[in-house]
């Protein structure tokens, strides 16, 4: 069994213990990423669970709000922080359809959030593992438990879906730009 936190034994947890409520939980982090690829936005949702209710929510919105820090896990924990009226998040686990990325990795050590719960990893920027490993730090006072890989199928499906549909969307503007450059000759 293979574990995104081998290296750091006090937060070794086996990847594949998900429970009905986890999976609960991620289909409305599933819902809330939709909600930003109706935006097109790229389709990240997020939620804060605590007590196990949920206390936060967030969908990635960084163009449409122009801020590059509106990340579905920004949004989910700024959200959380209001509910319960507390600038730390002990206790709370967050939920995301993709792999934090290191802004909001940094984010979910200052929040001291206890444990992230993320469907696919991100290769490319992902900060608990994937091209980082943030989340556990050595040289942070507060390391995040991380397990990968709950309903990974459906959110990696959707976000291919949606960066195919882009590129389809940026050749079709670019034929287009060809075509009126054509006429105008
Ligand atoms: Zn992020």
């Amino acid at each position: 069994m293979t574990n995104l936190n081998e290296n750091t034994e006090n937060v070794l947890l086996p990847i594949t213990e998900f429970s009905a409520d986890d999976e609960k939980f991620m289909r409305r982090a599933i819902a809330l990423a939709k909600i930003a690829d109706s935006h097109n936005e790229i389709p990240v949702g997020a939620v804060v669970v605590c007590d196990g209710k949920i206390v936060g929510e967030g969908f990635n919105q960084s163009i449409m709000n122009n801020d590059p820090s509106a990340h579905a896990e920004m949004m989910a924990i700024r959200d959380a922080g209001i509910k319960i009226n507390n600038y730390r998040l002990l206790d709370c686990t967050l939920y995301v359809t993709l792999e934090p990325c290191p802004m909001c990795a940094g984010l979910l050590v200052h929040s001291r959030i206890n444990k992230v719960i993320f469907a696919s990893k991100d290769l490319k920027t992902g900060a608990a593992g994937s091209a980082f490993s943030l989340l556990n730090h050595e040289k942070h006072n507060h390391q995040v438990i991380a397990q990968a890989g709950l309903l990974n199928d459906e959110c990696s499906t959707m976000l291919s879906a949606f960066f195919k549909r882009r590129r389809a969307e940026k050749k079709a503007e670019k034929k287009q730009k060809a075509t009126i450059n054509l006429s105008s000759d």
